[in-house]
């Protein structure tokens, strides 16, 4: 006679799903003692009934237990967590290895895959091709980088695909002529830096890229690279060249590039710009990399320009909802952090909720539009100091674009 050794409600663990996990999480959420501190933080508890238990998923990864829900797509890496692990756990580390597995298990949400695919045929996760590239640069004399030229300016995907973006991209490049940069960008050749192949869990596909990127940086002789977007920056920092590079690596946000610009001297202000703001800080700026002041020293600069704080701000800010690949992903009404960071903004009275990143700005912006309420205009911090040069944004005529 058979025996049943399972009860129906028994877990069974799977040791090969076990071990899977252990590599691909390093064994990172082994410290977890299970207080929920995790769960309690994470700003999903803010916009569903459920909320994301962060807390369950450590422990299934400590276990080695598959998870199918999904829960793990939901996670926005905003690092909210990890500020209040009493135990120090790589929490948004796990995440991204969770979806390692999940890829090799096939529990991927509906579009990532088409993402992918993207990637690897365009190089870019908006699918777009990359003699397109540049187009944001149409109509302004853009520098090619070379043996003169002080620094890399990167402008990532999102600035130089997306219409919106483009506008900031444009900005940046005219605050660097006003300031008399010898500046120059890798035009059509700028590579994708790998942030959303990394947090949607491909990291062999993002060690290709590396590898790639650092050898074209290394061959161009860049040194310093100043990153439009929070999230190439937060690559640029934390996944390149940590063998070291051969001239000095020095990657910058493009806010830390103008604070320095400001304390030289090279950028002035002569005209004010009356104009009340409060700064959102972007999480892969902030919690992740700890840069706060830099952006509010470039804002600050700016005569007649007034800065109010929102409650939540610095290391407590709210997540916008489009860090980890969430941008990506549909996340439903009712359900977006940025509608509540939107409410936040408007409690300070400011008119303009500015920034430093497109994700920021994209899921922000949305928020201020469909939400209702008193008007909010959401700029990102170039914007404001191009507005202060009197350095036109303006993208030409369709007629130019298409050229
Ligand atoms: S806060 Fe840290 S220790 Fe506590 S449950 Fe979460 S991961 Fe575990
Ligand atoms: S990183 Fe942010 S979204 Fe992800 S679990 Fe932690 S608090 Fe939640």
């Amino acid at each position: 006679m058979a025996l049943s050794v399972a009860p129906a409600d028994a877990v069974l663990l799977d040791d090969a799903l076990s071990e899977e996990l252990l590599r691909l999480t390093d064994g990172a959420a082994a410290p977890c003692f299970q207080c929920g501190a995790c769960t309690a933080t994470c700003p999903w508890g803010l916009v569903s009934g459920e909320g994301l238990s962060v807390r369950k998923l450590m422990r299934r990864a400590q276990l080695g237990l598959a998870h199918e829900n999904g829960a793990v797509w939901l996670c926005t890496t905003c690092a909210a967590c990890e500020a209040r692990c009493p135990r120090g756990v790589p929490i948004s580390r796990v995440m991204v290895a969770l979806r390692q597995a999940a890829w090799q298990h096939r529990h991927v949400p509906a579009g990532l895959n088409a993402l992918m695919w993207g990637m690897y045929w365009d190089g870019n996760p908006w699918g777009r091709p990359p003699s397109q590239r540049s187009i944001w640069a149409r109509g302004l004399e853009v520098p090619a980088f070379g043996p003169t030229s002080e620094i890399l300016y990167y402008v990532g995907c999102t600035a130089s695909y997306d219409q919106r973006m483009q506008k900031i991209a444009r900005a940046l490049a005219g605050i660097f002529r006003a300031a008399g940069v010898e500046y120059g960008t890798l035009g059509d050749r700028e590579p994708c830096c790998g942030e959303a192949a990394h947090n949607l869990g491909q990291a062999g596909y993002v060690r290709q890229v590396v590898a790639a990127n650092e050898r074209l940086f290394a061959e161009a002789g860049v040194g310093t690279i100043v990153a439009l977007s929070p999230h190439c920056y937060d690559m640029f920092r934390n996944r390149y060249f940590l063998d070291g590079h051969p001239g000095g690596w020095r990657p910058l946000h493009y806010s830390e590039y103008l604070a320095e610009l400001i304390a030289a001297g090279r950028l002035t202000f002569e005209q004010p710009l009356a104009m009340r703001v409060t700064y959102h800080d972007p999480c892969y700026l902030g919690r992740r990399n700890g840069l706060y002041e830099a952006p509010r020293e470039v804002l600050r600069a700016i005569p007649g320009l007034e800065l109010v704080e929102m409650e939540e701000s610095r290391a407590e800010a709210l997540c916008c909802g489009g860090g980890g690949g969430r941008m990506w992903q549909e996340t439903a009404a009712g359900q977006r952090f940025a509608d509540l960071r939107v409410a936040q903004a408007r409690a300070t009275g400011a008119e303009v909720l500015v920034t430093t990143c497109p994700h920021c700005i994209a899921c922000l912006e949305d928020s201020a539009k469909l939400g209702g309420g008193a008007p909010l205009r959401v700029v990102d911090v170039a914007e404001v100091v191009a507005a202060a040069l009197g350095v036109s944004t303006a993208r030409p005529a369709a007629r130019e674009m298409a050229r």
